[in-house]
């Protein structure tokens, strides 16, 4: 029987084989991506394989990974395959139709939180939920607020639903509808929060191989890109409280029209923030 499962591979040999064919498949950073897919067929935390890497893989553990193998090296999104990923300080559920949260948005998430740190009962608005990353990671941190999230596509909402109870976050209440309709603007905000698409078609052709997968509604703006800054800005700005704020994820060549889409609209404090590529990846702005 041992001899007949000869091709039986220890953990060891099945990281260091994901590795290479990760690698191959041009994936950058295949180290961190192999132990993730290890940790995932094995059920087994970081310091777990460390003390049992010479245990083989079971039949049902190697399949797994021959199925996982071959949708990542058609650069199927880790995300998807894992299921659940981390972003900000909390945990969320992906997979097909919803954006993946990314690590610039938490640059996002951060100036808002900062902005809330001494506002009692803040009311928050997230336009364009997505995962609902953004209003879930707020709610969480100010269990006193109120977090309204807008979000157009049911297969987005399914997402959310699930991430509000994973979260435990309700204090949310989920609308679906449009932010180019001005759903959820009948309230008063303190703090409105919008990662819109943005990518123009012009730039269709950079996106990488694993955005392909995602929701194109997610991703894509029709011609420059900047169609949601500018109708947001302008349909919600009666919403925001007198000294609320405005806080978008803009493109990597964005940040410069979207501070003057919001001078143009008259709010005040208009600055740029930084993501940790050293990219200007937040507008905010004070009403
Ligand atoms: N940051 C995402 C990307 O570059 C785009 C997200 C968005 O359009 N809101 O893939």
């Amino acid at each position: 029987m041992l001899i007949e499962r000869g091709a039986v591979m220890t953990i060891f040999e099945a990281y260091n084989n994901t590795k290479k064919r990760l690698a191959a498949a041009g994936i950058e950073d295949s180290v961190f991506e192999a132990k993730a897919i290890i940790r995932h067929i094995t059920g087994l935390s970081n310091t777990e394989i460390l003390t049992s890497y010479m245990n083989e893989l079971t039949e049902f553990q190697e399949n797994n990974l021959t199925a996982i193998m071959r949708q990542r090296e058609i650069r199927y999104p880790l995300q998807y395959i894992i299921g659940t990923w981390g972003f900000y300080k909390y945990k969320f559920k992906v997979g097909v139709g919803v954006l993946i949260p990314r690590s610039d948005t938490e640059v996002l998430v951060e100036a808002a939180s900062e902005f809330l740190k001494d506002k009692e009962n803040p009311q928050i608005l997230d336009l364009c939920a997505g995962s609902g990353c953004i209003g879930i990671s707020l709610a969480k941190d100010y269990p006193d607020s109120a977090v309204v999230m807008v979000e157009k596509f049911d297969e987005a909402i399914r997402y959310i639903d699930q991430n509000v109870k994973l979260n435990e976050a309700y204090n949310t209440l989920l609308i679906k509808g449009d932010a180019l309709e001005g759903d959820g603007k009948e309230n008063k905000y303190d703090l409105i929060v919008s990662n819109p698409p943005y990518i123009p078609e012009s730039e269709i052709s950079l996106m990488n191989a694993e955005t392909k997968f995602e929701p194109e509604t997610a991703l894509l703006s029709e011609g420059d890109g900047l169609k949601f800054y500018r109708e947001i800005a302008h349909i919600y700005k009666a919403s925001l409280k007198d000294g609320g704020m405005l806080a978008f994820e803009v493109g990597y060549k964005q940040a410069d029209s979207v501070c003057e889409i919001l001078n143009q609209n008259g709010y005040k404090d208009v600055k740029a923030v930084k993501d940790y590529n050293g990219i200007n990846r937040v507008v905010c702005a004070i009403k």
